[in-house]
């Protein structure tokens, strides 16, 4: 034993059921819990064994983010862009695109590890993201790997490869998961998005997410413009386009937002069993629309698309928003946010065992248990409750604070980053 919990009360994350017992929580990226009757004596403590005071504390199984964007980290209060973007083709060519270009190897380093660092205080331990550097191409991904592991998040990457940048970003982007996924990392084959990948990409990535046997993380429909532009040059849809080239075969896949998908679409979607990442915040914030998840099927986990880090509020703001686009219940917002553990598991990838656990300090007005604990979780629960964070069996964040860096080291590193970034980006104008 390395960690026991001492007189927690426990919530199964699948069925709720409310347990007070003390826990011993093995070590390893997908390590178990047991719950134990009685406490090791101090004598039978090894140096490295801990135990934790839970009185009073609810622990329940840590978080997991279906889609983010490290990348996005630094772009917080960042002066305005030399021109207001009208629309989401703008928001991409005056904002995101413009920051993506500007970024060096440390400006992701830093972007990586404050990105974790918010990720661990907010309860996620596994984070799949969806890279873009596109001066910055090679050895992205094992630098954001690294900056994870520092912190003690798990992680499945991906670099958005695109046309965008012509031929050098393109042959770059396949090479990058190409020697990130051979060294033994875990991780997608990342596209950013049809309207921006053509067809000799669009093949050489499945071919490529065949041969490392995983999937594709690609931006599906977000806004109107990618249907658009696809029914311009294929005179398809473009659900229609990936299932015409075999990409929907790669069921690993993760396809992010499907907002404007045909029933035909939807029919496509549902018949492959990938997984969709609704992404409500940002889908409002690019006013890009909104959809009913429930028709693309059971496999709807949520993200954050790089707005933040707090898997908390991506649920609330789910739920609220369902409410106008679907009459969504407490307890299929619930699954959309617990979904991503079965994602990981049935996929057979790595660092999302039982053994990752937040405490939580939950100061409820009212009694809390199995039967009510849906409406704490949509009306009461949020990040200021997590008080500390167990990943892979090890204490990651106590009292709120993070353990294995100095926390005030990153966010001074990255504010410094985050400086040359925007000066970078203002000369570049
Ligand atoms: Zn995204």
């Amino acid at each position: 034993m390395t960690l026991a919990l001492k007189d927690a009360t426990y919530i199964d994350w699948k069925t709720l059921a409310f347990t007070a017992t003390h826990l011993a929580v093995s070590p390893g990226d997908d390590g178990g819990i047991e719950f134990i009757d009685a406490l090791p004596s101090a004598d039978d403590l090894g140096a490295d064994d801990q135990i934790l005071d839970c009185r009073h504390q609810l622990v329940t199984r840590a978080f997991g983010c279906a889609h983010h964007h490290i990348y996005s980290a630094l772009a917080r209060g960042m002066p305005a862009p030399a021109k207001i973007p009208q629309n989401f083709s703008e928001i991409l060519q005056y904002i995101w695109w413009h920051l993506d270009k500007s970024l060096n190897t440390d400006m992701i380093e830093a972007s990586a590890l404050v990105s974790a660092l918010y990720c661990a205080k907010n309860g996620a331990t596994f984070v799949i993201d969806h890279h873009a550097s596109p001066f910055a191409i090679d050895d992205s991904l094992e630098t954001i790997a690294r900056a994870f592991d520092r912190i003690g998040i798990s992680h499945l990457l991906c670099y958005e490869i695109s046309d965008r940048d012509g031929e050098g970003s393109k042959e770059k982007g396949l090479q990058e998961p190409d020697s990130f996924l051979s060294s033994g990392r875990q991780g997608h084959v990342g596209l950013h998005a049809s309207f921006t990948v053509g067809d000799d990409l669009l093949k050489r990535a499945i071919d490529l997410a065949h041969k490392h046997d995983t999937g594709l993380h690609v931006h599906v429909a977000e806004d109107a413009v990618d249907q658009d532009a696809c029914l311009k040059q294929y005179n398809k849809r473009v659900v229609e386009r990936y299932a015409d080239t075999g990409a929907l075969e790669l069921s690993k896949s993760i396809f992010s937002h499907c907002i404007h998908l045909s029933e035909k679409e939807k029919q496509l979607l549902r018949d492959s069993g990938i997984y969709v990442v609704q992404n409500t915040e940002s889908n409002l914030n690019n006013n890009v629309g909104v959809t009913n998840y429930r028709e693309l099927g059971d496999n709807i986990i949520l993200g954050t698309d790089g707005m933040h880090s707090d898997m908390l509020r991506s649920a609330k703001a789910a739920f609220l928003t369902g409410q106008a686009t679907e009459g969504l219940g407490m307890d299929t917002v619930y699954n959309r946010f617990r979904k991503v553990h079965d994602y990981i598991r049935e996929n057979g990838f790595s660092g999302d065992g039982d053994n990752h656990l937040v405490i939580l300090d939950y100061d409820s007005p009212t009694d809390i248990n199995a039967g009510n604990f849906l409406g704490h979780f949509v009306y009461g629960i949020d990040a200021r409750h997590v008080e500390s964070v167990i990943a892979g069996g090890k204490l990651i964040i106590e009292n709120r604070k993070l353990l294995t860096m100095a926390e005030d080291e990153i966010l001074a590193y990255s504010r410094e980053m985050g400086r040359m970034l925007w000066a970078k980006m203002s000369g570049d104008k």
